[in-house]
């Protein structure tokens, strides 16, 4: 662990003197998680036997698990709901320190994980205490109930380290599954008091076990045929080739529900209220280094507004902080590690060569020797220039004309991403018809593109995007089920 705490610092810590490391002394800003030290002291990746064991135990102890039934799940769930509001101060503490997350980035992914976890609990007690009793004639019973499935391998992104580490195995559990559990190799802390908490409300250790490590135990995980269901959430690539391995393993057919990347646009027409373009353009592409699923990278701006606006969106993109996550004025922190710096870099001194303009943020000095990447903003000709995600914080803007709004759309449809897209118009007509082109699982209409409330506004994409069904909404925990029915003559 002392090991892992030294590197965090040189992860995401700049060289810059003033700034507090976090871990220099008592004079440290917020809390320490030195107690975790006793649980993860010893933790190193998972090795191939462990990972057969962990799913040995997973699957023992599942027929129990779903015979518990969904409200005493909702229980045990909603138990480790309050604990985790318990702990907020070490949670926040490791967002921060090991995910290089701004305070409100923190203090969001914890409300977002709380929620997660009684979202599902009480979803358990609705679809999975009673059976419906399904319409037949007279002298006849037909039930039909909710099971888990077995055991669900539920493999997680450092971007939502606590939310999406646990919203896909509380949705499992919900269901009656039991979990092995693999974060993303760069936030495996967070993880595991995510996982001790669980256990702690009562949540047996054999039903949600914590198998840490890189792609590689990912793969061992999925490749395994006892393994009923996959819910992933990362690169479409990873998806895609999850996807292949279970198709070419023994066994039982397994589900995939994996939620994968995006090419988000937002469209502004001329009667969009500049103002307010500006602070939902800057929320929506830097707010948490543009390393969210949903953030902004493609701003479509019509012609006879767009120096105007653009000369705004500078003038917001100027004022950001950028710097140390633990500092309260802090707008945009570091990005995750090197290579995503480098591969951040990379895109823009591509683009620096095209001859485009390309307005970047100074950072201080200092700030090189850490894992921070200037906001930046690219003038490019349309969104399918761009032939990847640029997971960080760049926003490319674009210029058109209203006759080509119907193109716009087709080239943002084009991409074969289907995650979010904004909209700022104050004109019906124009909303209609793009809404009802767009191809997209969350669509935005003057407001920022980087929303997702756990029950009103339940998140995920199509195509390239995802499997669906929407995390937080209304049908996700039944997806992690299997449906049974038992008819009975009664006469
Ligand atoms: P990102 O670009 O968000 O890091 P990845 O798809 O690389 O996306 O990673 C998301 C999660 O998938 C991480 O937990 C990572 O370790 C895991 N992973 C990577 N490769 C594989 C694989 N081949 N099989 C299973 N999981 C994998």
């Amino acid at each position: 662990l002392q090991e892992r705490l030294a590197r965090l610092e040189d992860r995401h810590w700049i060289a810059e003197p003033t700034f507090k490391s976090g871990a220099e002394g008592e004079s440290a800003p917020i809390n320490k998680p030195h107690d975790l030290s006793a649980e993860v002291g010893t933790r190193r990746d998972t090795l191939d036997f462990e990972v057969e064991e962990a799913i040995t135990r997973a699957q023992a102890i599942q027929p129990g698990w779903d015979r518990l039934g969904g409200e005493k799940r909702a229980v045990l769930l909603e138990a480790a709901a309050d604990l985790f509001e318990e702990h907020t101060d070490e949670f926040l503490s490791l967002c921060q320190r090991e995910a290089g997350k701004t305070l409100v980035d923190a203090v969001l992914e914890l409300r977002e994980a709380v929620d997660f976890l009684r979202f599902y609990a009480n979803e358990a007690r609705r679809q999975f205490t009673r059976p419906i009793i399904l319409p037949g004639p007279t002298g006849e019973e037909n039930r039909l109930s909710l099971h888990g499935r077995g055991v669900f391998a539920c493999i997680s992104p450092w971007n939502f380290p606590l939310a999406i580490f646990i919203g896909t195995p509380a949705a499992a559990l919900a269901a009656g599954n039991t979990v092995v559990a693999k974060p993303a190799e760069q936030t495996p802390l967070i993880a595991a008091l995510a996982v001790r908490l669980c256990h702690q409300a009562g949540i047996p250790e054999e039903a949600f076990q914590l198998l840490p490590g890189a792609g590689d135990v990912g793969e061992m995980i999925t490749s395994d045929p006892r393994i009923a269901g996959v819910a992933f959430t990362g690169s479409t690539q990873t998806a895609q080739a999850i996807n292949r391995g279970l198709a070419a393993r023994e066994g039982p057919i397994a589900t995939l529900i994996a939620e994968t990347g995006g090419q988000n646009a937002m469209i502004v027409d001329s009667t969009a209220l500049p103002e307010q373009v500006t602070r939902d353009v800057v929320a929506s592409a830097f707010q948490s280094a543009g390393q969210r699923c949903s953030a902004l990278r493609v701003l479509y701006i019509q012609d006879d507004v767009y120096d105007e606006m653009l000369r705004m969106i500078r003038g917001g993109f100027e004022a950001l902080t950028i710097g140390n996550p633990e500092e309260l004025s802090t707008d945009v922190g570091p990005v995750i590690d090197p290579d995503a710096k480098s591969s951040l870099e990379r895109h823009v001194a591509r683009r620096k060569k095209g001859g485009r303009p390309v307005w970047r943020r100074r950072l201080h000095r200092g700030a090189n020797a850490g894992c921070f990447v200037a906001p930046t903003i690219i003038e490019i000709d349309s969104i399918l220039d761009l032939k990847r995600e640029n997971f960080g914080p760049i926003l490319h803007v674009v210029r058109w004309k209203a006759s080509d709004l119907e193109r716009v759309i087709e080239d943002i449809n084009a991409t074969g991403f289907g995650l979010t897209m904004g909209l700022h118009s104050r004109n019906d007509d124009v909303r209609a018809f793009v809404e009802a082109r767009a191809t997209v699982g969350n669509f935005y209409v003057n407001r920022n593109q980087i929303g997702a409330v756990v029950e009103s506004q339940p998140f995920g994409g199509e195509g390239l995007s995802g499997t669906g069904p929407k995390a937080g909404g209304p049908h996700y925990v039944a997806r992690f089920a299997t449906e049974r029915v038992v008819c009975i003559d009664t006469t």
